[in-house]
């Protein structure tokens, strides 16, 4: 099985176990980075950084991992807890001619989703000497004008699908929880067509939920591991996990992805490799089985469920 793990570079940090993504903690780059290099080449596992254009000049230079594209289009403030923080890439704020607000890619144009992504791409070339071919969005968003802008950019592989998901800022709703990669079709990207790019979704919990470090607070270990069991048991080609940076500069996160990479790494025929090594894996018919799951109920688990029943409960009263 082929084990693709995506990293978001951006800047932030962690509190209370959530990421802050404040644009002055550049540590969530400086930092971020290599002490995720440093537990990748502990197993000799492979990381793609989808790397933000304001975030180049403090990504470490000669790294030996891929280099991708993460963009995060408008410019428009969140709130997190007592924290408050703006969500957009300055870069592109002033090298692009774009005003728009929306931190949603799909919200503009072709022909605005085309000069940021061209912008990016062309900086990332001209400072750290790559030349990307893999994409990530932030928030997720991508609609038929992003397949467009990135063919006509030179990207070969799209990785921002969470299958099975529609919340305000993104559509993969058509995608099964258990997707393996495809090309997209012309008129719809959620669906199997021939367009020269590959799309290749996040792996997803059962029964929803990317597998990244950081839902590990939410869900326990344990649910990530039954995940990867799931795909493992059932010989997925491809188990893609995600993550942002700044994560990799808290203890807490440090220890439960060396953790996991320990996991995965102790089983046979498991191979870390590059989005831009993945193919088009044929003939694989995806199966849902709960069964690594039940064994691996933990008391996070439980909590959920409980606080889900409670609002059900809840819910029909009203
Ligand atoms: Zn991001």
């Amino acid at each position: 099985m082929d084990i693709l793990i995506t990293t978001h570079t951006e800047f932030g940090y962690v509190h209370s176990d959530r990421i802050i993504p404040d644009k002055t903690a550049i540590d969530g780059v400086r930092k971020g980075v290599p002490n995720l290099i440093k537990i990748a080449d502990k197993y000799s596992a492979k990381i793609t950084f989808a790397v933000m254009p304001e975030v180049v000049q403090y990504f470490p230079k000669d790294v030996d991992h891929e280099i991708g594209l993460h963009i995060h289009a408008g410019w428009e403030k969140f709130q997190y807890g007592n924290f408050s923080c703006y969500i957009g890439d300055m870069y592109l704020r002033e090298h692009t001619s774009h005003r728009g607000t929306s931190t949603v890619l799909r919200d503009y144009s072709y022909k605005e989703q085309f000069e940021m992504i061209r912008t990016g791409k062309d900086y990332l070339e001209e400072a750290l000497d790559v030349r990307p071919i893999s994409f990530v969005s932030g928030r997720w968003s991508i609609n038929n004008d992003t397949v467009k802008a990135l063919i006509k950019s030179g990207f070969k592989y799209e990785c921002s699908a969470t299958a099975h998901s529609k919340p305000c800022h993104h559509d993969w709703s058509k995608l099964p929880r258990i997707c393996m990669p495809y090309q997209p079709s012309v008129e719809d990207y959620q669906l199997k067509g021939n367009l020269p790019l590959l799309e290749v979704p996040i792996s997803q919990m059962f029964p929803r939920g990317n597998v990244n470090p950081e839902n590990i607070p939410i869900y326990g270990i344990s649910w990530l591991k039954a995940c990867f069991l799931e795909y493992y048991n059932q010989d997925a080609p491809l188990f893609h996990m995600c993550l942002h940076s700044p994560c990799m500069t808290d203890p807490y996160f440090v220890s439960k992805f060396d953790e996991l990479l320990n996991f995965i790494s102790k089983h046979k025929k498991i191979h870390f490799i590059f989005s831009s090594e993945i193919s088009d894996y044929e003939n694989f018919v995806p199966k849902n089985n709960i069964f690594p799951y039940l064994v691996r109920i933990n008391s996070k688990i439980l909590k959920l469920g409980f606080n889900a029943i409670k609002l059900k409960v809840l819910g029909s009263r009203e």
